[in-house]
């Protein structure tokens, strides 16, 4: 079965994506650097994701029909850690119109 997320995106533009510093490249991590804004001295977060109406710089394609993570090797742990089906998916994907993955997957 096709993988759902590549159907979707929600959660890539729907919250804040933050993430320790030492996950970025010029630190010895893998996330690029010019994807990321400064929070803190500890903290980094995808850039666009803190936008009135969010949405990752790194996601491309069309919310809800086809997508990819430009960055999907490199990208930060709280994108490796999100659950898809999870009830933040849910919301994330209600927010966009889209039903409940384990409506249809699950
Ligand atoms: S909201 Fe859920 S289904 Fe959509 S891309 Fe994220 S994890 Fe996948
Ligand atoms: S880095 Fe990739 S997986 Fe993470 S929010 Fe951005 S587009 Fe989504």
């Amino acid at each position: 079965m096709a993988d759902p997320c590549l159907a979707c995106g929600a959660c890539c533009a729907s919250f804040r994506v933050d993430f320790a510093v030492e996950e970025l490249a010029c630190n010895g991590g893998q996330v690029p650097d010019g994807l990321a804004v400064e929070v803190t001295a500890f903290t980094s977060r995808m850039r666009g994701t803190d936008h009135a109406r969010p949405r990752c710089a790194a996601l491309t394609g069309q919310l809800g029909q086809r997508v990819a993570c430009g960055i999907y090797e490199w990208r930060p742990s709280p994108c490796r850690e999100f659950q898809a089906g999870s009830n933040a998916c849910d919301s994330a994907r209600a927010r966009h119109g889209l039903a409940p993955l384990s409506d249809s997957m699950l």
